[in-house]
């Protein structure tokens, strides 16, 4: 299939991949079900707590021994927040508590969306230093993964964070800082939710600033030759590498001064990528190649110009699951090769592009970029279809490559595999127990993960 007039940018084709719907909510029950975002996991809580104020939440702690579970937007793929005790939901717990113009520090409630902090704090003349793929998440709910943007001279969300308010199991409520606890602050900024509820954060920002998106098809493997360089050069660089296909889409963000024009996605041009994609699915992954390395052919570049939280985090409406696994990052160019050899010579179904990206290490416990830079490398699933047998194929060569997974993003591993690649995952162990010795936070995942 080839189209007759180049006309698709970059963003349509990413709006394109994965244009389906989500599976109806059908099952019946007589307890309000809980989703994540992409439906794959439900669970059935007993109740639903939304404490109005930190004194509501510290009472109904100190007042009750129910399971627990904190839930951010609800967002990852790992069933960390399903429970059948009480979810405790802070959306009530959100917006700019306050600010401080010479440190460029400002605190949030935990349950604010990331995609609501921008405003506020533009208004006050900070922004953030980076942002994920998208921003639904909470602010708490995104820390507690580890949750990242792309860039090699930035960390992951969890390493702005300069003050972090937890309330305990027993209710008691802990300012926890570098400087008044270096330990439990280096575990509690990704804490997977297991030592207590997170009712504020104070963030380390930065001014206020504008940025240039540039979008691009090109070869994967011309992009993968001079990654390094091109992650040195641009604020933010990383591609979306096309199954069964020699391109990836490519994107380059870097500081301007430059006037904001930011054009919105056009759903014709989108509609008309939908429809050529679906032709390619229908046919036999091994006879795709030609035709979409003639759609990738087609893309034309495209350029942004807007303020940082608005270039930086995207919408996704078409639902997935996705597998994430982060490698050192001298190794992964060599992983991606091999994951795109493997989709290619399993003629594995698939059309999602993956991610590739560089995220700067840092000294969190449990963050994946513990230790120095790593590259992330993601790969996804429609909503409706199973994701298991494509990612049981994948999921070991990133254990061939020294692959830590995303703790929001599906893996199979537990305790044991999960204790050689974090070298502090006991000594969060200790901590996770003594603040928690009756267990109140924990559900079946975290038991698998912390070997309870
Ligand atoms: C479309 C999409 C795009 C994504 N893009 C990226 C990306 O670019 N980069 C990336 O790294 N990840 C990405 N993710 C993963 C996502 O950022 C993480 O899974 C994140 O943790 C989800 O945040 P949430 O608010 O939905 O939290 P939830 O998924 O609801 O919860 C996550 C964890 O946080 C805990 N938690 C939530 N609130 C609190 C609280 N107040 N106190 C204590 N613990 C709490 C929960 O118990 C749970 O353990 C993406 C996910 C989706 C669906």
């Amino acid at each position: 299939m080839s189209l007759s007039r180049r006309r698709f940018v970059v963003r349509t084709a990413l709006a394109a991949f994965g244009a389906y719907s989500i599976k109806g909510f059908s099952e019946a029950s007589t307890t309000l079900p809980w989703r994540n975002w992409s439906g794959a996991l439900t669970s059935y809580p007993a109740s639903r707590f939304a404490p109005a104020s930190e004194d509501e939440l510290v009472s109904f702690l100190r007042t009750t021994s129910d399971t627990v579970r904190p839930v951010g937007a609800g967002h990852s793929f790992t069933p960390l927040v399903p429970t059948d005790g009480v979810l405790v939901v802070l959306d009530k717990l959100s917006g700019l508590f306050d600010y401080d113009e010479l440190t460029d520090q400002a605190t949030f409630g935990a349950g604010t969306r990331l995609g609501s902090m921008g405003v506020p704090l533009e208004a006050v003349g900070q922004a953030m230093f980076n942002l994920p793929d998208i921003d639904r998440q909470t602010l708490a709910g995104a820390i507690s993964t580890a949750t990242h943007g792309t860039g090699i001279g930035f960390n992951t969300l969890s390493a702005y964070v300069t003050e972090i308010r937890l309330v305990t199991a027993t209710g008691d409520v802990l300012d926890i800082s570098p400087s008044t606890h270096p330990d439990l602050f280096r575990a509690a900024c990704v804490s997977l939710g297991s030592l207590g509820v997170v009712t504020r954060l104070q963030m380390q920002n930065r001014s206020a600033y504008r940025l240039k998106e540039r979008n691009w098809a090109q070869k994967t493997e011309e992009v993968l030759e001079s990654f390094d360089e091109l992650a040195n050069r641009h604020r933010h660089f990383e591609m979306f590498p096309l199954t069964h296909s020699d391109y990836a889409l490519v994107l380059s963000i870097d500081e301007t001064e430059e006037p904001i024009n930011h054009p919105a996605p056009n759903p014709e041009e989108e509609a008309q990528f939908g429809n050529a994609m679906s032709s390619w699915m229908l046919m036999p992954p091994n006879e795709r190649r030609p035709h979409i390395n003639a759609l990738a052919e087609q893309i034309e570049p495209s350029e942004a110009v807007d303020v940082s939280y608005r270039i930086l985090a995207n919408v996704r409406n078409n639902r997935f699951n996705e597998m994430e696994y982060s490698v050192p990052r001298e190794r992964g160019g060599d992983c991606l090769r091999e994951i795109l050899n493997t989709i290619a010579e399993r003629q594995i179904d698939v059309v999602f592009p993956l991610e590739y990206r560089y995220v700067q290490g840092d000294d969190l416990w449990l963050s994946m970029f513990g230790g120095g830079d790593r590259a992330a490398i993601s790969i996804h699933r429609t909503a409706e279809a199973d994701y298991r047998p494509y990612f049981d194929v994948i999921e070991p060569i990133f254990w061939k490559y020294g692959g830590r997974p995303h703790w929001g993003k599906v893996h199979s591993l537990g305790y044991a595999e999960l204790n050689e690649l974090y070298p502090r995952l006991e000594e969060f162990r200790m901590l996770r127990a003594e603040l928690d010795p009756h267990g109140r936070f924990l559900n079946d995942h975290l038991r698998k993960v912390f070997g309870v």
